[in-house]
């Protein structure tokens, strides 16, 4: 089941896994709510902290496909094997992402906090991502280390959050 993965979604996978559990983030780095991986035609998401409700924040990871068609159950058991087989999984709703049993690497948990709160330590605020004259947003945008794949031209997209 598991060779009916695209060898390109498996390294997708893989890197985001990296980015989720591996990779220190600087300081200054600020995290989005998620950054996705595109491969093969599919869609991966990879979010440090997902909450929902009730539960405490988990990662997440997310496989949908662009433009939007319906998985097949054959390719979702396939990709939560792969998945499986990387990192313990938390639980298993398939359709709408799997939750990880595994906290994100505590710089890039970090990175995700000072992103939304307090916002920037100048100006006390979210929104200076608004004003041409503050540079906490690019600066932090540019010091994050984002999810890579090693060998692969697979398209990075970082959400804007
Ligand atoms: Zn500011």
């Amino acid at each position: 089941m598991t060779a009916s993965l695209d060898p390109d979604v498996v390294d997708a996978l893989d890197a985001g896994l990296r980015w989720l559990f591996d990779t220190e983030q600087p300081d200054n780095a600020l995290a989005p709510f998620a950054a996705s991986l595109d491969a093969a035609e599919r869609h991966l998401t990879f979010n440090p902290a997902w909450h929902p409700i009730g539960q405490p924040a988990r990662p997440r990871i997310w496989l949908s496909t662009w433009p939007i068609t319906e998985l097949s159950d054959r390719e979702l058991v396939a990709f939560k094997r792969a998945l499986a087989a990387r990192v313990p999984v938390h639980s298993t709703p398939a359709r709408d992402g799997w939750l990880l049993a595994r906290d994100a690497h505590p710089s890039l948990l970090a990175a995700v906090g000072r992103h939304y709160d307090p916002g920037c330590p100048e100006h006390g605020n979210r929104q200076c991502e608004l004003r041409d004259d503050c540079p906490w947003r690019p600066e932090g945008r540019a010091a994050l280390r984002p999810p890579a794949v090693v060998g692969r031209p697979v398209q990075l997209a970082l959400f804007a959050a």
